[in-house]
């Protein structure tokens, strides 16, 4: 059975294709040590990246040999839908590395080169007017004395969790958010998370994933929590974003499968647009419409002892601050390319993103480590909510849109699958 003989061998190489790759992430991970973000195959490959002494340019060199033998496994084997997914996925993984090497060498790139190369998206341009109208709408929610920055600062002080009740609060959302997701998504019986409160970070939380279906979610207590970031960081961290995401590709790819590639999530590749993306929308596929805010209103509002009769104003003031997120965006490409320096950087997201100007600089360190990161946020979201309602998940078909979502979280997608075709 010559076909079976070649099945067998195809798969021989691939795995040692995807081995490879494990070990060329760790290697790049010593020279940039925020690179390996998740790591639980065998200790073996990352011990032998540890006992690696490559050079970053014949680092580059292997990343160029593994994309050859993936291009030639491709001409060998007949088309095997299986092997196809490992191997697109490889090859756009190893494109996204090469890219991160070349950074690391020198090489100077735009932001929109940085964007597309590692995570295979680029964030749209809006002018000052555009903000400015949005701002202008805000206006008219803020009436009052003094500056539009001012006004909204002084209102969203109500909506502070104060710190001793932040546990409590996040708690309940948290086991609103596990509900609302295992009602619709089977999860492995042995997943679970530990929660810790850190300070002095660049972001606000953090999924840890550690394998076998377990996270560890750090929230940092450095910036004030508000009521609605709550739900949205249990929702994004946790069910359904990257603590069922995680745990979901583990279970089909690495536990039914044994598939080294999936054990392994480097920060800076298009596998981050899909996590953040698909994190940041399952905060409205688990609390669709209303229900976010009716939830807050029941429950977290009074245990953090705000007044809910706010809640409201405050949901439609948020709404269009929500809208001035890709102003971080233009912020970032404007430093990023050089066009800005800090301060101007920073007068940019006070004038145009809102932030206070403690906010602002906490968020250009994130740009400074982060650098075009920033675009799997909200770029994430557009294309991951694009593509669920294309498909049918619309807001009024939640049980279609939590199948499409599952589907999304359970299998390697990656930003092209989800582009219009
Ligand atoms: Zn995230």
């Amino acid at each position: 059975m010559a076909c079976s003989e070649n099945t067998e061998k195809d798969l021989k190489n691939i795995n040692s294709i995807a081995e490879e790759y494990v070990v060329l992430v760790h290697i790049i991970g010593k020279y940039d040590t925020d690179y390996v973000d998740a790591y639980f195959g065998p200790d073996s490959l990352k011990q032998k990246a540890l006992n690696d002494s490559s050079s970053l340019r014949s680092v580059k060199l292997r990343i160029l040999d593994l994309t050859k033998d993936l291009d030639s496994l491709i001409k060998i084997t007949k088309i095997d839908l299986v092997k196809n997914l490992r191997i697109k996925f490889l090859k756009q993984m190893l494109s996204s590395m090469n890219f991160k090497v070349n950074s690391l060498l020198g090489f100077k790139s735009t932001f929109d080169e940085e964007c597309k190369e590692l995570y295979g998206a680029v964030s749209p341009k809006y002018n000052d007017e555009y903000y400015q109208a949005i701002i202008n709408e805000l206006e008219l929610e803020l009436l009052g004395k003094g500056s539009i920055l001012d006004r909204y600062k002084v209102f969203k002080e109500k909506f502070i969790i104060p710190t001793e009740k932040v546990d409590t609060v996040f708690k309940v959302a948290l086991n609103e958010a596990k509900k609302q997701t295992k009602s619709f998504i089977e999860m492995p019986h042995s997943e679970d998370l530990q929660l810790e409160y850190v300070r002095d970070k660049a972001w606000s939380g953090y999924n840890w994933f550690q394998g076998d279906g377990f996270s560890l979610i750090q929230i940092n207590l450095d910036q004030p929590i508000y009521i609605e970031r709550a739900i949205d960081l249990a929702a994004h961290e946790a069910y359904p974003g990257h603590h069922a995401h995680h745990t979901l590709m583990e279970d089909t790819y690495v536990k039914d499968s044994n598939w080294v590639e999936f054990t392994i999530y480097p920060l800076f590749s298009p596998m981050s647009l899909i996590s953040e993306g698909s994190a940041n929308y399952g905060i409205e596929v688990a609390f669709p419409g209303e229900s976010k805010l009716k939830f807050e209103k029941e429950y977290l509002y009074p245990l953090a002892g705000l007044d809910s009769s706010l809640a409201e104003k405050y949901n439609k003031i948020q709404s269009l601050i929500s809208k001035l997120d890709y102003a971080g965006n233009d912020a970032a490409r404007m430093f990023l390319d050089g066009e800005f320096n800090e301060e101007q950087t920073i007068d940019y997201l006070v004038n145009y993103n809102l932030m206070t100007k403690e906010r602002a600089k906490q968020r250009l360190n994130f740009i400074k480590k982060y650098r075009a990161y920033v675009i799997n946020y909200n770029v994430g979201l557009d294309m991951v909510r694009d593509f669920v309602i294309r498909n049918g998940g619309t807001s009024d078909n939640p049980k279609k849109r939590w199948l499409i979502f599952e589907d999304l979280i359970r299998n390697p997608y990656l930003p092209s699958d989800l582009e219009v075709k």
